[in-house]
């Protein structure tokens, strides 16, 4: 297969594999990129992949649906796979080389060290998937180590992650530069997401009232509201939504992730909340 680029698009699945990719292109002089993923890939990591191409020499995407992140009774194992057209997707913006291993080609069946973030991971998501983000930041931080990028790039989509990953990269002195990107919308504002393909046409119809929705706490935000205030304004608004079962609304600092209570000004609202079996999150940014 052969890249935008006109170079040669290769796809492995094992760790030695990415070490001789990597060690070839450091021979060369290269810079890497890293996008990690699950796969089910859209424009969302496709954005990302972009951006990795537009910055680096090479650009590496891994694709890979971490066991270790989910929690019983999650998707694990109806999540989309779909090798083929994420690398036909790939290969078409000039990504490298796709990594995806299996799971015991991560793990070893005796592995027993996990990387572990406190503070941040404590609300939002943190708070209903517990071990979620162990399993992230471990996974991660065994990426970093396997193709040893220069950047890597991840989705403000998932805010809290983001955060994480860069509270990792700098507290264990990783020598990784994280990239952050805008989260990518369908026209209707439904942040892009693989699990959208779990939707029914009528929740699909509705699911763009969570960005409404914060949207609206955001507007207050700007005049000046406080946290809880914005927070009420966004309950208020998805209740209207009869197929929507809030899991939580929190206005939180966009540095620490503490919630703001009755402060205003900076503030991420985050959200996530179920259509369905479907469990969506988003997010929206109120500068100061
Ligand atoms: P996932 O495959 O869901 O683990 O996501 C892989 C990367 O893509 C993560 O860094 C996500 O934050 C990012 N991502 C997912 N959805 C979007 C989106 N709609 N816009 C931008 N980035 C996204």
């Amino acid at each position: 297969m052969y890249n935008a680029r006109g170079d040669e698009m290769r796809i492995v699945s094992e760790k030695r594999d990415v070490r001789d990719y990597h060690a070839q292109a450091r021979r060369g002089g290269a810079s890497i990129g890293l996008v990690p993923t699950m796969g089910a890939l859209h424009e969302g990591h496709l954005s990302l992949v972009r951006r990795a191409t537009q910055e680096c020499d090479r650009v590496v995407v891994s694709i890979f649906v971490n066991p270790t992140q989910f929690g019983p009774g999650e998707d694990l194992e109806k999540y989309p796979r779909d090798l083929e057209a994420d690398a036909a997707a790939l290969e078409a913006i000039g990504a490298d080389l796709i990594f995806a291993p299996a799971p015991a080609e991560m793990y070893a069946p005796d592995a027993c060290t996990t990387v572990s973030v406190g503070g941040l991971t404590e609300g939002l998501c943190g708070q209903f998937r517990p071990g979620h983000f162990d399993g992230v930041t471990t996974v991660v931080c065994k990426l970093f180590n396997i193709v040893q990028p220069d950047r890597a790039y991840f989705g403000e989509k998932d805010y809290q992650q983001l955060a994480v990953i860069r509270r990792m990269v700098r507290d264990l002195d990783i020598p990784v530069e994280v990239i952050g990107m805008p989260t990518v919308r369908e026209a209707d504002g439904l942040a892009l997401s693989s699990r959208n393909r779990y939707l029914s046409p009528q929740e699909r119809a509705a699911a763009p009232k969570l960005q409404a929705a914060l949207q609206s706490g955001a507007a207050a935000g700007r005049e000046g509201a406080a946290g809880a205030e914005v927070e009420r304004i966004v309950a208020e608004q998805l209740a209207q939504e009869p197929l929507f079962r809030p899991q939580y609304i929190r206005a939180v600092d966009p540095g620490s992730l503490e919630p703001l209570e009755d402060r205003s000004g900076p503030m991420v609202i985050a959200a996530a909340a179920y259509i369905g079996n479907t469990r969506l999150i988003d997010n929206i940014r109120v500068e100061g």
